[in-house]
């Protein structure tokens, strides 16, 4: 983000309503709009409020109720909203707790993040391209990832991150609304900057991007309290295990065509434990930049 994108929360309502027009946002057959009163709104909702911190819901509502810019029309409730909500009411089924987590998926317009003939499904629950071989990830995996990074010694607060392979910039986005730093790295130079195309309307000023090699870090901003891999590597390079602070989690994809989950915690200077939570899908960690 450029030093002149400070201001938070999101400016959401005119960019939804302006890219409404353009993405054609219910007009498609391929996505099931819920009605204002379904159970699973209802659980949702009750679950969000449940549990998450009264900042994150008051930055919710705050996200809602943007002033209205001079010329644009009265925010009327959105059908990206209900149809965001429906999406993450199907994480929260898959089995995602965490309240402040499907809050920021709440938050956060995902089909701002795929190419305009993609919006209609920008809320399935799939991996979707993006260009150059990549995938914007699965609404599923993003939750589920933030919501084992989170589930730490410090009840969920998160100082750093780091994410290695920003892609279209919508995990970060997510990540920004539960951390305070979110540092994310891309290896391939057109996503690095259609992160930054996508992003700069929505004026987070807690995300750095950065041009390089994530498997390298990013050791002047280490350490981090969260690192989550985006991408498969066969290990998860030592380097980055190296920029964790202690009690630390990072969270990656570890494998080639058989892929499992893994959480690394750093229990001390020269001591990490690994568990293995479950089978995913990513692209390769790959080394270098292009
Ligand atoms: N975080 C994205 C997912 C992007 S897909 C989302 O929000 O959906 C994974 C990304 O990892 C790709 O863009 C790929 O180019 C990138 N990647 C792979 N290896 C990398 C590396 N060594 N350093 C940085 N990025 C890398």
């Amino acid at each position: 983000m450029s030093g002149k994108d400070k201001r938070f929360p999101l400016s959401l309502s005119s960019v939804v309503e302006k890219s409404q027009k353009s993405t054609h946002m219910g007009g498609g057959s391929s996505i099931r709009i819920a009605t204002p009163q379904t159970a699973t709104q209802n659980a949702v909702q009750n679950t969000v409020a449940r549990t998450a911190e009264s900042a994150e819901l008051q930055a919710r509502s705050a996200i809602r109720n943007q002033p209205v810019p001079p010329g644009s029309s009265r925010p009327t409730p959105l059908v990206s909203d209900a149809v965001r909500l429906a999406m993450v009411a199907r994480v929260a089924k898959q089995g995602v707790r965490d309240g402040k987590v499907l809050a920021a998926m709440e938050a956060v317009p995902r089909h701002l993040f795929v190419q305009s003939g993609l919006a209609s499904q920008a809320y399935i629950d799939a991996s979707l391209p993006i260009g150059h071989h990549q995938t914007i990830s699965q609404p599923y995996i993003v939750a589920r990832m933030i919501e084992v990074m989170r589930n730490n010694a410090n009840g969920g607060k998160l100082d750093k991150v780091l994410e290695i392979g920003t892609g279209c910039g919508y995990q970060a986005a997510v990540l920004s609304l539960v951390a305070n730093e979110v540092y994310s790295i891309e290896r391939i130079k057109p996503l690095h900057e259609l992160a930054k195309t996508n992003l700069r309307p929505l004026r987070i000023a807690n995300i750095r991007l950065q041009y390089g090699d994530g498997m390298l870090g990013l050791p002047k901003a280490a350490p981090f309290d969260g690192i989550i891999l985006a991408a498969a590597g066969l290990e998860v390079p030592q380097t980055l295990l190296d920029q964790m602070s202690i009690g630390g989690r990072l969270v990656a994809p570890v494998g080639g065509r058989h892929q499992v989950l893994q959480l690394i915690e750093r229990t001390g200077k020269f001591e990490w434990t690994n568990t293995t939570l479950e089978d995913c899908h990513f692209v390769p960690l790959r080394p270098g930049v292009v």
